[in-house]
């Protein structure tokens, strides 16, 4: 039966698993990234150890839990997945970790969210394979420590800047991934829709390509949803005319922008003049918590050039301007 604190797998909709690729050759981007990777995979296997503890950091839905599959199967090891929000005790970790075998690998999703008293057994556990248990209460306490068997931490974070130093100066193997490319995203989208059986025009694929905030989980929800609209309203083909439409009536605009990001470009513009704005102004006009601005909406609203952080807020880039189809006040942005 499932247990809540250690699934074994990630419980993504059906499709997304048969989308979700199982080998790095068939992980499409993050070159740089992989190429480390292939290099520390192998080297791990012909010494036999467990591979190097990793961090993987970026936007939601680059692919962290995918890589960190990925490399449990290129290991020939166990995968086991958890989340920083879910152990809620040391005990609980504890328990894991214990049970793990020699070399698997242990995904910690969302690992800056973990409880201080959890992320203290971690330390001993990926330094030396270790678990030092208090037995007894009181004067009578005593550490007993326990071998464990040697393993690969991944963990996933999409704020490095939240772990704290001692866990970060922990991973050997830390690894940034990144927006994708329009190009990587075509090759995600076309290999998505052969899967699920779609006839794609290049157009096609190219129209949900753009529209995908350079991500590869959103470009498969894109995906998904304009394959309903061929269905329902197309010929049985998806050409750029029935993506376009259906996007748009998502609420998608031409280069990926969706609700939520332009109700947060307009804000700075018709309430702050294009800013300077504090995040957490900018949150409580939204309604949104912090840290979904600065996790979700923001990354790409900055790769894209469409704002800046000052030290003084954030402010609109007149590429916002010119996407609101707003003139640009003479003091704002540049
Ligand atoms: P994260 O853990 O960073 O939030 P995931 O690994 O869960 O992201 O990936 C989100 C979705 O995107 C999954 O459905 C996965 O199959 C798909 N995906 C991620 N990276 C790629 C890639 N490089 N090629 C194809 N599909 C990908």
């Amino acid at each position: 039966e499932p247990d809540p604190i250690l699934r074994p797998d990630p419980q993504p909709e059906d499709i997304d698993r048969s989308l979700r690729p199982q080998t790095l050759s068939d992980f499409i981007g993050q070159e740089e990234a992989r190429a480390n990777l292939r290099v520390f995979i192998e080297s791990a296997r012909r010494r036999g150890e467990a591979m190097d503890h990793t961090l993987f950091y970026g936007p939601p839905g680059l692919g962290k839990t995918t890589l960190a599959q990925i490399i449990a199967r290129e290991l020939g090891v166990n995968f086991r997945m958890t989340s920083g929000p879910v152990l809620a005790r040391a005990g609980d970790l504890a328990a894991i970790l214990t049970n793990l075998e020699a070399r698997d690998v242990l995904f910690i999703d969302e690992i800056h969210r973990m409880n201080p008293a959890v992320e203290e057994v971690l330390y001993p556990a990926m330094e030396d394979f270790a678990l030092d248990l208090v037995i007894g209460e009181g004067p009578a306490a005593r550490t007993v420590r326990l071998d464990l068997q040697p393993f690969t931490l991944v963990g996933a974070t999409t704020r490095l800047g939240l772990l704290t130093t001692p866990l970060r100066d922990r991973f050997g193997i830390p690894t940034r991934l990144q927006f994708y490319t329009i190009e990587e995203l075509e090759l995600i989208v076309s290999r998505g829709a052969r899967l699920m059986g779609i006839q794609a025009d290049p157009e096609g694929v190219r129209e949900i390509a753009r529209r995908a905030r350079g991500t590869p989980r959103i470009a498969g929800r894109l995906l998904r949803r304009v394959a309903d609209f061929v269905l329902v309203e197309g010929n049985g083909r998806l050409t750029q005319e029935i993506a376009d439409r259906a996007l748009t009536r998502l609420g998608v605009d031409h280069i990926g922008l969706d609700g939520a990001d332009r109700r947060y470009l307009t804000l700075l513009a018709e309430h702050y003049g294009g800013g300077p704005v504090g995040v957490e102004t900018i949150a409580a006009a939204l309604s949104e918590s912090r840290d979904a601005i600065e996790e979700v909406i923001e990354p790409f609203l900055l790769q894209q050039g469409l704002i800046q952080r000052t030290p003084r807020g954030r402010m609109l880039a007149s590429r916002a301007w010119a996407h609101l189809g707003l003139p640009q006040p003479q003091s704002a942005g540049q």
